[in-house]
């Protein structure tokens, strides 16, 4: 491999850190910093991301409150659970787990979240924020992506950027921060008639779609940066594996990050990132 590998996470625990910092030195002037983390229904991997988050919230030294609602929940009773968030002096942030079961309209449980405590950067007016260069809440993974970059000493500024993937947690807001850091941006998407042609034009190239190893050497340019945000399971060994080919990919790309160890990591640390820096601006 001739590629610098950038550890995810070995940044992510640099992170997590700071903000264990942080957090005590709230605690120290008297202020706990909170996050309630809802999870309605029985989805086992929705369980086991819950589970991470409280255990790292438990490392940085926040307060979780946990709210295991079952699958029946009516959607009102959401609402009235969110309302109630929403008043608690002592909740900086609240994280409804995705997806929800299919008679909850999910827009509605997320825009009901208080902007100043949409702590996954999920709500409009934090998406609106970010599109206009304004301080906000921004989406963990995204956000995640941008410090693995910055902290790898990538250059950003006048590079060309392809974000393969436009969904508005990942693709969309990735795009946003890219130009707000001055990248020349592209978004290519399922319906890009040449996507291998707008990748090879990329300095840094950040997969979000979802398909396994879909991203090949023929695709990179030499000595691009290629972030992988995929999460996939391989159909034959049943690994894990991202979008971008890493074996091939990492012979000829200049910066490349693993799955796992890529930005699944950085996700987690950005949340409590953002948890703790509500509980700065709310103090
Ligand atoms: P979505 O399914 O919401 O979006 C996928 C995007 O990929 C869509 O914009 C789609 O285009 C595009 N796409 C699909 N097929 C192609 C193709 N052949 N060529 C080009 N573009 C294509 O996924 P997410 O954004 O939520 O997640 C993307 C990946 O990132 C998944 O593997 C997910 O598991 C992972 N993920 C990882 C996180 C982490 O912490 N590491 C966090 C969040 C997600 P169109 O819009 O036209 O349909």
């Amino acid at each position: 491999m001739s590629a610098k590998l950038i550890d995810g996470k070995a940044m992510a625990a640099e992170i997590r850190s700071e903000v264990r910092r942080d957090v005590e030195r709230l605690k120290a002037e008297g202020r706990e910093v909170t996050l309630a983390v809802i999870l309605v229904g029985d989805d086992p991997a929705s369980a086991v991301y819950v589970r991470n988050k409280k255990k790292a919230c438990e490392d940085a030294g926040i307060r979780s409150l946990s709210y295991e609602l079952p699958a029946a929940t009516e959607e009102v009773k959401l609402l009235e659970l969110v309302e109630e968030l929403n008043g608690r002096a002592d909740v900086d942030g609240i994280l409804v787990q995705l997806p929800l079961p299919a008679h909850i309209d999910e827009k509605k449980i997320l825009w009901a979240i208080a902007p100043e405590k949409d702590v996954d950067g999920f709500h409009p007016v934090n998406v609106g924020l970010l599109s206009i260069g304004e301080p906000g809440v921004v989406s963990c993974t995204p956000a995640g992506v941008m410090e693995l970059l910055k902290r790898s000493g990538v250059e950003i500024a006048g590079k060309e950027a392809v974000v393969v993937g436009r969904s508005n947690i990942v693709g969309k807001p990735m795009a946003n921060l890219l130009l707000a850091a001055n990248a020349t941006v592209t978004v290519a998407h399922s319906k890009t008639a040449d996507l291998g042609e707008v990748c090879r034009r990329a300095d840094i190239i950040v997969a979000a779609v979802g398909r396994p190893r879909m991203i090949t050497a023929d695709f990179v340019k030499e000595g691009a940066a290629v972030i992988d945000v995929g999460i996939n399971r391989d159909a034959d060994t049943g690994k894990l594996c991202g979008d971008v080919d890493f074996e091939s990919v990492s012979e000829k790309c200049g910066y490349i990050t693993p799955v796992p160890g890529g930005v699944g990591p950085m996700t987690i640390a950005m949340l409590m990132r953002n948890c703790c820096d509500l509980a700065i601006k709310r103090k």
